[in-house]
């Protein structure tokens, strides 16, 4: 895929949207159930809410996707942190990450 170098070149140009499309391949590679909003300006509830959710047999998942310098705002670090406090696996995702980290995330939840 159009990404299929990037693990090498440790996400140098890869923008967050680029990032988000590869990771949904990865999804779909791992048979996983996730969802992505990518119209957030339509969602309701609490702004911050992670870029994915991925769902398995082995637990759900939450990640919030970066660009390489991308920061986190605070409303999504109050969603990592409540998400992890409640025993599940927030992730924050940069293009680094497809070096194998995601897909070794996403396959832990298979
Ligand atoms: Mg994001
Ligand atoms: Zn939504």
């Amino acid at each position: 895929m159009v990404l299929a170098g990037v693990a090498q070149a440790v996400g140098g140009d890869v923008t967050e949207a680029e990032l988000q499309r590869e990771v949904e391949r990865l999804l779909d590679e791992a048979g996983l159930l996730w969802h992505h909003c990518p119209r957030a300006y339509r969602c309701r509830g609490p702004a911050g809410f992670p870029d994915l959710l991925a769902l398995g047999l082995g637990g759900l998942l939450v990640a919030e996707l970066k660009g390489p310098d991308g920061e986190t705002s605070a409303a999504q670090d109050l969603w990592h942190w409540t998400a992890a406090r409640a025993g599940l696996r927030p992730r924050l995702w940069r293009p680094a990450d497809l070096n194998g980290r995601i897909a070794t995330e996403l396959d832990a939840i298979k």
